[in-house]
């Protein structure tokens, strides 16, 4: 078996909690309910680093626990007062941090539309890879989002495989990220790996 088809074991989520079992928990103020009778039904892929291009630093922690120190890099004095946050972070190393519990809803995607379907922090679920627009994505990355992934569809039945989409796709014109540096036709490959690994066992 090659080492790409070795796939990881979709991590445990708590479907009381909404929290991933085993992942880094740094809770973020940022969150609020969803609407009424709204459910989870759309997985937001996202592009993060800070400063921009610069990978490992406590900075994302900051931003989503609106404790970023305006005056750190010139960067930041633009985004410090930014109340923003996702569910997820995925670091270059694979790493998972959980911000925001699945079953509240993170301010990651801004105004934003899907299917004609506007505001979709209401029905979906933010996860930021450690990363820029151009620089490749990790191995690590790619197999911790297939899992997470695979994961988040058994755990929430209203998700679906084909309703994952890029943060550029809801906010088309605004956004970028994650950038042409992420191969969709890998992670899908990986995600189906996952789940027929997922279904056997
Ligand atoms: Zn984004």
């Amino acid at each position: 078996m090659s080492r790409a088809a070795r796939w990881l074991a979709p991590p445990p989520i708590d479907h009381a909690t909404g929290l991933i079992v085993d992942a880094r928990q740094v809770l973020s103020p940022h969150f609020d309910e969803r609407p009424a009778g709204s459910l989870p039904e759309l997985l937001v892929i996202h592009g993060i680093s800070l400063p921009p291009g610069e990978f490992g630093g406590p900075w994302i922690d900051r931003l989503f626990t609106g404790t970023l120190p305006a005056d750190t890099h010139p960067f930041f004095a633009g985004i410090a007062a930014h109340r923003v946050s996702a569910h997820v972070l995925i670091r270059r190393d694979g790493e998972l941090v959980q911000y925001v519990p699945f079953s509240q809803r993170a301010w990651h995607a801004g105004p934003s539309s899907y299917q004609g379907r506007s505001a979709c922090n209401d029905f979906s679920i933010g996860v930021e890879l450690e990363g820029t627009d151009d620089a490749p994505y990790t191995d690590a990355q790619y197999g911790a989002l297939a899992a997470l992934s695979a994961a988040l569809l058994t755990a929430y039945e209203s998700l679906s495989a084909q309703a994952i989409v890029g943060h550029s796709d809801v906010a088309p014109g605004r956004k970028t990220d994650p950038g042409p540096a992420f191969d969709w036709a890998r992670f899908r490959a990986l995600l189906d790996g996952v789940r027929r690994g997922a279904a056997r066992s």
